[in-house]
């Protein structure tokens, strides 16, 4: 029995990871579940699954679970903050870890179990683009196992040989082609995107996802985060990595070889697959996805990004290629902005403004050698300085 802690078990990834757990009783016991607050869905979690932790980021939100789940037998221990969440992350009892919490709040938790040597299977895609250098010493220091469950990021590793760890030239790769849906707003007419409300923005066309991500697929900055999350997954510049639109979304992404061979992994747009692959590695087991149809598609639409509607991309590639503090300061900004845009005090097109208002006024640096407490600081100077642009330039 392979032991499995969920870091963010109560949003979308950490859902479908006990759907495919629950396929699986013989193979996995869920050893310990957290969430920031959502107390009532985490308290039913435990009733199901039994796990023997429980921790909740939000001290308040930890008391009431503690109260909710007094009466009950066997009830978890029950952790609270921070600390909580990263003891989470190194339980003995756990090989494998689910890094499934959303933006920068993830890092220190998912950088704990990479230290600790687990399975990580990473969705927290923000860890990467904050600590990309220190989270791969990591790996390497630790022996951890470090398995993509971004769409696209496991489709490519999926693409690349087996046993591949970095260097994609050595392994005669060309490009990685990384698709992206395009979003809602993927035909609008750029004079109209000022219009865009959150509801529209949370209404992926194809993924069903959590609200910061969603907004993310709708500017096109999720994309970005991924391409800065390939570089270091894959060990390569962001010259290799080509983002094509292909909204239908069923070829996940592409790996381009010197030979002209194109390798590419499709299958229905369902999270369910990348977290059975990165469970069951290197076998394959049952996800609960329904076989892809390929009649009942039809047909695979490919389009260039287009720059003018979509500047999140852009500024993405830019700080991938400045590299240092960049890519941090990049994501500070982009919470930021989301969470302003989703409580109606930006734009939506304030939110690439913000970003790049926020990187021009930032003097970048080397992180190299930079620890977690250095770069975390940098992190909270980015976000203060994108929430006085906000307040600066109200949109
Ligand atoms: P979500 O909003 O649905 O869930 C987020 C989880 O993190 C919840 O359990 C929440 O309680 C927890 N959380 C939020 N803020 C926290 C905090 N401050 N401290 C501790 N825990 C906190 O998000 P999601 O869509 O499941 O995405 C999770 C991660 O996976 C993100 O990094 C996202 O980019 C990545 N991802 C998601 C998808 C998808 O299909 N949803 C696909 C690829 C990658
Ligand atoms: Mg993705």
């Amino acid at each position: 029995m392979i032991g499995v802690a969920i870091l963010g078990s109560t949003g979308s990834i950490g859902l479908s990871t006990l759907d495919v757990l629950a396929r699986h009783p013989e193979r996995f016991r869920v050893v310990a579940l957290t969430a920031h607050r959502n107390v009532e869905r985490l308290a039913e979690q435990c009733r199901r699954y039994r796990p023997q932790v429980a921790a909740m980021a939000d001290p308040d939100a930890a008391h009431r679970l503690a109260s909710l789940l007094g009466g009950m037998p066997g009830a978890p221990e029950i952790l609270a903050g921070v600390e909580g969440l990263e003891q989470v992350a190194v339980l003995p009892e756990s090989g494998y870890v689910m890094a499934a919490i959303v933006g920068a709040a993830g890092l220190r938790p998912s950088l704990a179990a990479a230290r600790a040597g687990k399975r990580v299977l990473l969705a927290n895609k923000e860890s990467l683009v904050m600590a990309g250098a220190l989270f791969m010493d990591a790996v390497a220091d630790s022996g951890a196992e470090l398995l993509p469950i971004d769409s696209e990021h496991n489709a490519i590793f999926q693409c690349l040989p087996g046993g591949f760890r970095a260097g994609l030239a050595k392994v005669g790769v060309e490009q990685i082609l990384l698709t992206a849906s395009g979003g809602p707003f993927r035909d609008w007419p750029t004079d109209r995107l000022a219009t865009v409300t959150p509801a529209q923005a949370c209404a992926h066309p194809v993924w069903s996802m959590g609200q910061k991500i969603s907004v993310d697929s709708a500017t096109l900055m999720n994309k970005g985060l991924e391409v800065i999350e390939a570089c270091w997954l894959f060990g390569t510049g962001p010259e290799r990595i080509t983002v094509v639109v292909h909204p239908q979304s069923t070829i996940h992404s592409l790996v381009q070889y010197k030979d002209g061979s194109v390798l590419a992994e499709l299958g229905n747009p369902d999270m369910r697959t990348p977290i059975a692959h990165a469970l069951a590695w290197p076998e394959r087991f049952d996800s609960g996805v329904a076989p892809l149809d390929l009649v009942a598609v039809g047909r695979l639409d490919f389009q260039a990004p287009d720059p003018a509607r979509f500047p999140c991309l852009q500024l993405a590639f830019e700080a991938a290629r400045a590299g240092g503090s960049a890519p941090l300061v990049l994501n500070a900004a982009n919470e930021v902005a989301v969470a302003a845009f989703l409580e109606g005090r930006v734009d939506f097109p304030g939110i690439a403004r913000v970003v790049a208002e926020t990187l021009q006024s930032t003097a970048m640096q080397s992180v190299e050698g930079q620890g977690l407490e250095a770069l975390i600081a940098l992190d909270q100077q980015a976000r203060a300085t994108a929430e006085q642009i906000i307040v600066d330039v109200p949109g």
